[in-house]
């Protein structure tokens, strides 16, 4: 394989870049509606792809959500209304013409940082907090994508069962406490009007007591789930990403609450280095290490 269509697709907004060798050479982004129809999602990745996909070798797609077999689904289906059961990997291939992956964001992401670290941290776990909280893992320097795709969706593991209602159905997952979003919640029903959390966490910067706590709070759920992934998966390293990840200071947070826990549970904390441009990356470089597997390829 020598250049890779790499597509990230996000919530609202849909990226390409061609990449050879894991450097960009041409990229474009466009927003997309926030729709849950079907036909204009396909009407959107053809805009986008056909016209690249003639300098292409391969596609490689980081998409939000879970990606069983090449098909799109959720931890809560319901959330994907109309695009549940989307088949991603199958519809790009047909307008493509181009053999195609498709795994989920965060765990391309996940593949990225171990590459941009150069491999020295075999077994890494890789934790996005942002307006959710994502993870990817790598483990015996490989990553993982599970049976049915879900490996590492370790935003969903357990941090209060009285905690606020996930996103994916269940009482009190991380995401439901550390997140952006999740500040923003908290942070609304103190102040009593709504509050983003990126509004929260300049008001913590600012010394603001209540908005101090939220962000505190979040800092040891991410420390606990950190603790958790280490003391279960015996990592090398941690690297940590995303809007609030990486805001002023946060890694700081989670580093503190870490040191009050014993010396097994705190693994190597880490920046992430890919930035927005992780999810492209990853993809490119896990169809990369897919093509170098003996496979032949059949174009659906
Ligand atoms: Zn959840």
């Amino acid at each position: 394989m020598s250049r890779c269509l790499a597509v990230d697709l996000g919530g609202t907004k849909l990226s390409a870049a061609l990449i050879e060798h894991g450097i960009i050479l041409k990229k474009q982004c466009v927003e997309t509606l926030s729709s849950s129809d079907p036909a204009v999602l396909s009407a959107a990745l053809s805009d986008l792809l056909v016209p690249m996909s003639c300098e292409a070798d391969v596609v490689s797609v980081a998409s939000t959500g879970i990606i069983n077999d090449g098909i799109l689904t959720a931890l809560n289906p319901e959330n994907l209304g109309g695009l549940n059961a989307y088949p991603i990997e199958s519809i790009i291939a047909s307008m493509t013409g181009l053999k195609t992956w498709v795994i989920n964001d965060a765990q391309a992401a996940a593949w990225a940082e171990f590459n941009r670290y150069e491999a020295q941290y075999p077994n890494m776990a890789f934790i996005t907090v942002s307006t959710g909280v994502g993870a990817g893992l790598v483990l015996n320097g490989q990553l993982q994508i599970g049976a049915r795709g879900i490996f590492g969706h370790a935003g969903h593991m357990l941090a209060d069962p009285n905690g606020p209602l996930c996103g994916c159905g269940r009482r009190g997952c991380v995401e439901a406490l550390a997140s952006g979003r999740a500040m923003g919640f908290a942070g609304s029903a103190y102040y009593n009007q709504p509050c983003t959390g990126k509004e929260i966490y300049s008001r913590y910067l600012d010394n603001q007591p209540k908005a101090r706590e939220i962000v505190l709070r979040s800092a040891e759920v991410i420390a606990q789930l950190i603790a958790n992934l280490n003391i279960t998966l015996d990592l090398d390293a941690v690297v940590l990403g995303g809007g609030v990840g990486l805001a002023p200071n946060y890694l700081s947070l989670v580093e503190e609450a870490l040191c009050c826990l014993p010396l097994v549970y705190r693994p190597k904390l880490l920046p992430a280095l890919c930035g927005t441009d992780a999810g492209i990356i990853g993809a490119s470089l896990w169809a990369e290490s897919n093509c170098t597997l003996p496979v032949t390829f059949e174009i659906a």
